[in-house]
């Protein structure tokens, strides 16, 4: 049977996302790996990357592959200027472009400031503020060249409100705040757009992590009264990659923990 005009509209309509390509990173497990199913069942090729888990990477392509998306996986540590070099260049050379970078790695390493060590400061500053320089630093030249681009870093609810026994990841990631609202101005009038997702306290191995009590205490203080699930990250993550007229933003997605 012919397709009709009508009906190539309604494809599209779909999946608005076909013809874009993205770069997810630490998209091997929990928010990451479902920002990039998101994108990929919208249409986008979606190219995510992990540092230390490659079979759970394989299984989020497998997920995505049956679906019938797009998806190619790249290892890259964000913490490395020259990873992320290579993992734009591999993009480029690939898919001819990069329309969408998702800075989504992130670590914790808790500990109250008196104890902190040195390690554990520079270790999160390097992977969750410097690996948003990297990324970004390695996908800017080509967005510029093309005068569209679509930047989303997922910042936190610590970098909004702060938390006890976080000062490395809260500095993170109100740095990320900072760092979006200014790359926003600088880009504006480029086509890119440059914006932030708050998440509050999400259901991830990350949050699983924290001792139990502490987390029984925030969930009893989300209005919500329950954690975020990574597809309600997503959502918010899929509505900026689409929006035109959105930049500088920090959206919140927290139950309304933080407003
Ligand atoms: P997660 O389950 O611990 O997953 C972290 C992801 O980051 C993994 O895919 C991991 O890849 C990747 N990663 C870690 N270090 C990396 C590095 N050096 N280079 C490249 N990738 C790296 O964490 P999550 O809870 O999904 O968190 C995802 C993001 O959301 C983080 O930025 C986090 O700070 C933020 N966030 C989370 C919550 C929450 O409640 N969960 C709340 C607010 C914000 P490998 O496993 O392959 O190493």
């Amino acid at each position: 049977m012919a397709t009709t005009v009508f009906e190539v509209e309604k494809v599209n309509a779909l999946k608005p996302l076909e013809g874009k390509v993205a770069i997810v990173t630490g998209a091997s497990r929990g928010i990451g790996a479902e920002i990039a199913k998101v994108l990929a069942r919208n249409g986008a090729t979606v190219v995510g990357t992990y540092n230390n888990s490659p079979k759970h990477i394989q299984d989020v392509a497998k997920v995505i592959e049956e679906e019938g998306g797009k998806f190619r996986v790249i290892q890259a540590d964000v913490a490395k200027f020259d990873d992320t070099e290579r993992l734009a260049s591999e993009v480029v050379e690939n898919f001819g472009k990069i329309d969408i970078l998702i800075n989504n790695a992130g670590i914790t390493k808790d500990r109250t400031f008196r104890k902190i060590s040195k390690e554990e400061w520079d270790a999160v500053i390097n992977v969750n503020l410097n690996g948003v320089f990297n990324a970004t630093k390695a996908v800017i030249k080509h967005m510029l060249d093309q005068n569209y681009g679509r930047i989303v870093s997922i910042s936190s609810i610590v970098g909004q409100a702060g938390a006890f026994g976080q000062t490395n990841y809260a500095a993170t990631k109100a740095g990320i705040l900072g760092f979006t609202k200014s790359l926003a101005l600088e880009t504006a009038s480029k086509g890119i757009t440059v914006n932030a997702v708050c998440p509050g306290y999400i259901a991830t191995e990350m949050v699983a992590a924290m001792p139990k009590e502490v987390l029984d205490n925030i969930i009893a203080k989300v209005p919500m009264k329950r954690l975020g699930t990574p597809a309600e990250v997503a959502q918010a993550v899929l509505f900026l990659v689409q929006a035109d007229y959105v930049t500088g933003q920090a959206i919140a997605v927290n139950g309304g923990l933080y407003m």
